[in-house]
């Protein structure tokens, strides 16, 4: 039988990278080119195309899956909540793009597009309730509820990093007060230390003082512990997840596999359900592009989640 092909689109801030999977999803090809964002959704619409046809050069491919920042709403065709990355949210954008392409476009948010690569990376079969938070510069998050991506009927469930852990607490990029990503993403903590002692240090710095015992960067190490295992449980109370992926920069970071779940137990309410593993992201950078390449695979019938 001959061979069907894919290709995914992971499109970020400052690059836009594709990947031409086959049936078994295998990488073909592979290449990653500057979105130029900055110069409006014309030129990331043709860098799109652009690497789009370098990837899949000569195959045949039936279906494009892209995963963007933000959550895609069909009826205004617009992507809501990518203020990083504001040409995105151009009205119109997505259509456009489906225009100039000749095969189904399937679109999703970029976190829901790693959580779901992780999920059959390192969860198919054998749990099939997972949260995957990914913990950059902010705080997103995918939830695959009885082997299926969930997101709601407007596409915008599932957003972890939004959820309150603090009443009347941090301000979130998000205008909101309290959220968990105003405390735990990437750019939280490195604020959250700067705040308190002046120095502007990157997170994986401020852990080095960390296990040198430094007082503001234990202080800092033990509060996130302790919101993070609380945020867990919140999840794990309210969905019965099996399992929580943790992925992204700050992902890295020993001390959240370590330190976290006695937190995380302390607070899960009800039945036994034994520990529940907090497992480390194994596709780096790479699940992005891998999610949103899968979203083609089922689109032709090839994956089902
Ligand atoms: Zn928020």
């Amino acid at each position: 039988m001959n061979k069907r092909f894919v290709v995914g689109i992971d499109l970020g801030g400052t690059k836009v990278e594709a990947v031409l999977l086959d049936d078994e999803q295998k990488i073909v090809a592979r290449e990653r080119i500057p979105a130029e964002a900055s110069f409006g959704v014309d030129r990331v619409l043709r860098n799109i195309e652009a690497v789009i046809a370098k990837t899949a050069g000569d195959y045949r491919y039936e279906a494009v899956g892209i995963g963007t920042p933000g959550v895609y709403v069909e009826k205004d065709d617009r992507i809501y909540g990518a203020s990083n990355s504001p040409a995105y949210e151009t009205p119109g954008f997505v259509s456009s793009l489906e225009k100039r392409l000749q095969v189904p476009l399937v679109i999703e948010n970029d976190a829901n597009c790693l959580a779901l690569a992780e999920f059959f990376s390192s969860c198919a079969g054998t749990y099939s309730h997972v949260l995957a938070v990914i913990l950059g510069t902010g705080l997103g998050s995918g939830l695959i509820l009885d082997n299926r991506l969930y997101t709601g009927p407007t596409g915008g469930g599932a957003e972890f990093g939004h959820t309150c852990i603090q009443f009347d607490g941090r301000l979130c990029g998000c205008g909101k007060r309290g959220c968990a990503e105003a405390y735990l993403s990437g750019s939280s903590l490195t604020r959250r230390f700067l705040e308190t002692t002046g120095l502007e240090l990157e997170v994986r710095d401020i852990y080095e003082l960390y296990l040198k015992q430094e007082a503001a960067a234990e202080e800092l190490f033990e509060d996130s512990v302790r919101r993070m295992g609380m945020f867990f449980a919140n999840a794990i109370n309210l969905l019965d997840v099996q399992a929580v992926i943790l992925g992204g920069g700050v992902s890295n970071l020993p001390i959240w596999y370590e330190q976290v779940p006695p937190f995380m137990e302390e607070a899960i309410f009800g039945v036994p359900r034994g520990p529940i593993p907090i497992l480390k992201a194994k596709l780096g950078d790479s699940a992005g592009v891998f999610g949103a390449a899968y979203l083609g695979l089922r689109k032709i019938g090839i994956m089902n989640f």
